[in-house]
């Protein structure tokens, strides 16, 4: 199907390794509508319709159990971010990757699946609620608490600009009862420059690497091979006048133990006076003490 300018331009600004299922999408859509090029209203019109469907999947639903204040609202009516599809305020946003959909080659997790348990967990501690109770006067969009779940390392939905950021990891190790055929393809594969390879004795500098998985996938003899799978847990990213970049507070962790850190995080915030930033909390109490309380 033939794509006019404006819309080839729209394509081109996606991640390249996106671009196939996106460009399949759109001329689905165009295919729908009668039409038989794809214009610049059909590129916006897929996004919109994705964009909808990511929100529903990640964003949350919020808990009325009490008759909401509308006035401490007022502000981010503005915003339909902060609103889950019945209207009810969701003080919190939970961004992700679109790896699981994109059939992106880095994907380790699909983001998704912690996504939607942080989604519960959140619920369960009734945020919304709590931080609509707390807070006196009108809520603003920086009172909201800001998630995000990436698949990789890649960290497209940029946890470490987030109040609560996770990432996938694969660690790898290497088998020493495995013999190295010495192919070389860990050390072509490896971004970090992290692998050296001698006298087919592996070693990988752990300083350097990422904990990305892919050197295990390429190697042909198991001699360096993947480890559980894990969360990188980072907390206080965040941007504005002064930015700064999460600090990382769990460098390997499974499910459970990410959700205990979100529930430290929660009540830091829940305890703290209205419109404090949560990267002053953590900086008052210090990050080794949070650890202690996870
Ligand atoms: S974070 Fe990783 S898995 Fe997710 S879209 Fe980006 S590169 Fe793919
Ligand atoms: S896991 Fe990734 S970063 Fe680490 S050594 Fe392998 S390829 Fe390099
Ligand atoms: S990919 Fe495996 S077999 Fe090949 S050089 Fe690396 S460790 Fe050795």
């Amino acid at each position: 199907m033939e794509w006019d300018k404006s819309a080839s331009l729209l394509l081109e600004k996606v991640p390249p390794f996106v671009q196939k299922t996106v460009r399949e999408k759109v001329e689905t859509l165009a295919r729908e509508r009668g039409k038989t090029h794809v214009t610049e209203e059909e590129v916006i019109a897929a996004r919109e319709s994705f964009m909808g469907k990511q929100q529903n999947a990640t964003s949350q639903t919020a808990i009325a159990h009490k008759p909401i204040d509308n006035k401490k609202l007022s502000i981010l009516k503005k915003y339909s971010k902060y609103f889950d599809k019945d209207g009810n305020p969701v003080l919190y946003q939970i961004k992700t990757c679109r790896g699981a959909e994109a059939h992106c080659p880095f994907l380790i997790i699909n983001s998704n699946t912690l996504a939607d348990s942080i989604k519960k967990r959140m619920e369960d501690l009734e945020f919304t609620e709590k931080l609509m109770d707390k807070t006196e006067g009108q809520i603003l969009p920086h009172h909201t608490m800001k998630l995000a779940v990436a698949g990789c390392p890649n960290s497209c939905s940029m946890p470490q600009i987030k109040d609560f950021g996770v990432h996938a990891i694969e660690p790898v190790c290497v088998d020493s009862e495995s013999k190295c055929i010495e192919c070389m393809k860990c050390v072509e594969t490896c971004r970090e420059e992290a692998i050296t390879i001698k006298d087919a004795q592996v070693s990988i500098n752990m300083e350097k690497c990422v904990h990305c998985g892919l050197c295990a996938k390429v190697c042909p003899s198991g001699s360096i091979r993947a480890e559980e799978k894990k969360y990188r847990v980072m907390i206080g990213g965040k941007v504005g006048r002064h930015p700064k970049f999460a600090i990382e507070i769990l460098p390997q962790s499974d499910e459970s133990t990410t959700l205990k850190a979100l529930e430290v995080c929660v009540d830091m915030i829940l305890s703290g006076k209205t419109g404090q930033r949560f990267r002053t909390l953590i900086e008052q109490q210090g990050v080794e003490e949070i650890k202690k309380r996870i």
